[in-house]
């Protein structure tokens, strides 16, 4: 059996079913990243062992005719920044290089409960602060589907691990992008859900405010399962709000575009965009109108012209004081000396990336006195603005599409030729961060030369499910995409 091409759902009935244990489920996925994984270095923490113990429980579970949940058996990875207890979370960063969590962070906690295995932790970019996944003290990953390209970021080694065929969903955290954008260069499925839907509790944070968990998966079934295991509410998470979760895999049963009314976003330059982005999206619009949706054209002025700027104003103000905590002295990398300000300076200069640098002396500035006033709280206005902007929107229309990100993956060190190149790419993808909505990136097929194409879907608030049924309907047009051949890669 082929268990890298089965979807999760497929994995889990057959481990219900008996069809297939949960431990041969598990032996062939650590087969396969061990095939291949020298390459392309998207796993940087393997857990064999936990995950042995862990796929035998699920058997003894289904032996004693217990339920042994909804992801029975299911291989998973989890980006560096999920904590797990008694394994390391890095960040991929040399702060943490050694840190080992002493508790489960609450997605990976249910996901244990729901019978997923924990194959291990995947590369990023530094403390998610990218979008190349080539910041990592662990060096880049590679893109399964053309190893000269990037995976994106940050959370490129899930989105690459889930391309690859390593395991049918891995988790990751979207700030700006960092679940969609890399799925969408790897040529699979991600969702950041609402803002508030899972639980951040055990994940190390970028930006309180626009963080989010999001899955990864090469079908939005497999997406809506796992929706239906995390979207729930916290103690821990005060931001996670107690209302009832509708079920995500139910919304897609009997889900259909027919008198659905879609904004394609307008307004923006599209010589800024590759070609065949631009024609992923008429495609995409086309094919909705074909199902009976009314498609018409918005533009959303605010969103459009400034929602790059306020993001980075707003992430790197607020990561500036969350990586705070990363003294010297509390967590991680420490360096003696000579006073308490020379220790502080060496552990943080030594510990932290050039890119980490960067985005705290920037976030420092912002919330300095004098820049404050003129930054970041013009930028929290704008924030508003952006997220009425949709309000207004959605009151005419049930979804929205355009671009997520305006290029094809990047050739590898495309960053160091042009930053602010790869900053404006989240133009697109931050905005539905900034306003606390759902959206995902959906795969619309691949270039001739095999690389993929992708738009992104934004729904209203809280409209997590309704968003998963039309991206469902969406997906059955172009089909989903499969994992990479890797004939080649090693
Ligand atoms: N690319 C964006 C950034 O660098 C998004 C990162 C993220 O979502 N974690 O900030």
């Amino acid at each position: 059996m082929e268990f890298c091409k089965l979807s999760a759902a497929e994995i889990a009935e057959g481990v219900r079913g008996k069809k297939w244990s949960a431990t041969e489920v598990l032996e062939a996925s650590l087969e396969r990243i061990k095939k291949y994984d020298g390459k392309i270095n998207a796993v940087v923490t393997l857990c064999e062992e936990t995950a042995r113990k862990e796929a035998s429980e699920v058997d003894a579970k289904v032996a004693r005719g217990e339920d042994p949940g909804l992801l029975a058996g299911v291989p998973y990875l989890a980006k560096d920044n999920f904590c797990a207890e008694g394994i390391k979370t890095t960040c991929c960063s040399k702060m943490l290089e050694n840190w080992v969590s002493n508790y489960d962070s609450t997605a990976v906690k249910l996901m244990k409960e729901a019978g997923a295995v924990l194959v291990g932790k995947t590369n990023m970019d530094e403390f998610a602060m990218g979008s190349t996944t080539e910041s990592s003290i662990f060096g880049a990953t590679l893109n399964p589907r053309d190893i000269t390209r990037v995976p994106g970021g940050s959370s490129g080694g899930s989105a690459a691990s889930v391309a690859a065929g390593y395991c049918p969903i891995a988790l990751g955290s979207d700030t700006g992008g960092s679940v969609r954008q890399p799925a969408a260069f790897c040529g699979v499925q991600g969702f950041k859900p609402s803002y508030g839907q899972i639980s951040r509790y055990g994940i190390v944070g970028y930006v309180s405010s626009l963080d989010q968990v999001g899955p990864i998966a090469r079908n939005t079934k497999d997406l809506a399962l796992v929706m239906n295991v995390l979207a729930k509410a916290d103690y821990y998470d005060s931001t996670c709000d107690a209302y009832d979760r509708p079920s995500f895999t139910e919304a897609l049963e009997g889900a259909s575009l027919k008198g659905k009314k879609i904004a394609v976003l307008s307004g923006y330059d599209k010589s800024h965009v590759a070609p065949e982005l631009l024609e992923a999206i008429d495609k995409t619009a086309a094919y909705c109108k074909e199902q009976g949706a009314e498609v018409f054209e918005a533009d959303l002025p605010v969103a459009r012209k400034h929602a790059v700027a306020c993001y980075y104003m707003v992430a790197l103000g607020d990561a500036s004081s969350k990586m705070a905590c990363f003294d010297g002295m509390r967590y991680g990398y420490h360096e003696d000396g000579k006073n308490l300000t020379d220790m502080y300076k060496r552990s943080r200069n030594n510990g932290f990336g050039k890119e980490v640098r960067r985005r705290i002396l920037i976030g420092t500035c912002i919330l300095s006195r004098g820049y404050f006033d003129n930054y970041y709280i013009p930028a929290t206005r704008v924030r508003q603005m952006i997220a009425d902007e949709f309000t207004e929107l959605f009151k005419k229309a049930d979804l929205c599409i355009c671009p997520i990100h305006p290029q094809l993956p990047y050739k590898q060190g495309y960053i160091d030729d042009k930053p602010l190149r790869v900053y404006l790419g989240d133009a697109f993808s931050s905005i539905s961060n900034l306003a606390g909505l759902p959206s995902m990136s959906i795969n619309t097929g691949f270039t001739q030369e095999g690389l993929p194409t992708y738009v992104q879907l934004i729904g209203p608030r809280f409209g997590d499910d309704s968003l998963l049924a039309a991206a469902s309907e969406i997906e059955k047009g172009f089909g989903a995409p499969e994992c990479a051949s890797m004939e080649g890669v090693c």
